[in-house]
């Protein structure tokens, strides 16, 4: 995929409210968020679960738009769902263009915007769908790019999930990260807000965003935050965001300073020898799940047996909790190890 780098600068700061509401609400964000911001947003058509919510002011919202650009100097975005959109927003000379969760999730629309995009040079913005499939994330931006479209970023703004979880969209930070390792020019911004849901967990999103080197933060902002006809739960007042854009931590990526470089590798060298042992121990314990595949075989005994599930389950988080390890973690990789014992033996049996 040929990716065009179209920022500069890192992290590239998107601002805005969820909805644009009038001409001088968006005036008035735009001109108190221009000096540390790069890009403003504002939604005109918006994707509400309910048809009585708020669904966006639509065509008249262009113009206001266009007047942010006027009056700030600042470039303009906002998000399309349909090829109607699109249309609207290239007449109106939109500078950005995003595509919404609600639409990364089926090909059928994504396809829609990228042809009523052909032969035009606009940077797209796609965020991840809803549910966490890498695939629907990196073929929406193989079919913008199949149109020509080079000047794409990702937005990471989390996952819907049955969880219970102080988050409104779990951020599953592996998943940006596989799509780094699949699009590995893809510049990825990191949307706190929708992640969040809430004001008080935006900062620390961001961080972890910067931390694992994401390009950029989009991050709603609303003048009242409480009276916002969207998202009123999360958005924050402009001083807010350049207080956390204030206190980010920066880092690099590389590794200039020698002795840095050699306790880092130094520390990585364990770490691949544990990795080995890791794995090693891996085999030894498939080898035993084979033998048990053969007891069982011999016996007529079901391959699975929840008892010994709840077993497995009960002792390894107690091992965890005992060793200061993160019950969580542990519970995940002994569900994963589970799965596979559990294939292995079956495989067995039918051979
Ligand atoms: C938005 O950016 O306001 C929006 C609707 O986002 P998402 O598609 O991430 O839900
Ligand atoms: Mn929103």
């Amino acid at each position: 995929m040929k990716i065009t780098k179209f920022f500069k600068k890192k992290p590239f700061i998107i601002a805005g409210p969820c909805s644009a509401e009038s001409e001088s609400q968006v005036l008035a964000i735009a001109n108190q968020t221009k000096d540390y911001t790069n890009l403003f947003r504002a939604g005109l058509w918006k994707p509400r679960t309910s048809p009585n919510s708020f669904e966006g002011v639509g065509n008249k919202g262009l113009k206001w738009l266009q007047k942010v650009r006027e009056k700030t100097g600042l470039k303009v975005a906002t998000e399309v769902a349909t090829a109607k959109h699109v249309e609207f927003c290239l007449k109106a000379d939109i500078d950005m263009l995003w595509i919404g969760a609600r639409t990364t999730v089926n090909p059928f629309y994504v396809q829609e915007i990228a042809e009523a995009l052909k032969g035009v040079d606009i940077p797209v913005l796609v965020k991840n769908p809803v549910h966490p499939e890498i695939g629907l994330w990196v073929g929406a931006l193989e079919r913008l790019n199949k149109v020509g479209i080079t000047k794409l970023a990702a937005i990471h703004r989390g996952f819907h999930s049955y969880k219970k979880s102080v988050y409104r969209n779990d951020p599953k930070w592996d998943m940006p990260i596989k799509l780094r390792e699949r699009l590995i020019d893809i510049p990825i911004i990191c949307d706190p807000s929708h992640i969040a849901g809430n004001t008080e967990l935006i900062e620390d999103i961001a961080q972890t965003a910067m931390d694992i080197n994401l390009d950029g933060l989009m991050i709603e902002t609303h003048l009242e935050p409480k009276k916002a006809l969207s998202d009123s739960n999360q958005q924050i007042l402009p001083l807010e965001l350049n207080s956390i854009l204030h206190n980010l931590i920066l880092r690099s990526n590389k590794l200039r300073d020698q002795k840095f470089r050699n306790e880092l590798r130094a520390f990585r060298n364990k770490i691949d020898v544990l990795d080995e042992e890791i794995i090693g121990l891996f085999r030894k314990r498939k080898q035993i799940v084979e033998q048990i595949a053969i007891l069982k075989d011999q016996n007529k005994l079901t391959v699975f047996q929840i008892e010994r599930w709840f077993e497995i389950l009960k002792t390894r988080k107690k091992y965890a909790n005992n060793l200061n390890l993160d019950d969580e973690f542990i519970t995940e990789i002994f569900d994963l190890i589970h799965k596979y014992s559990i294939l292995i033996q079956t495989k067995n049996m039918r051979q």
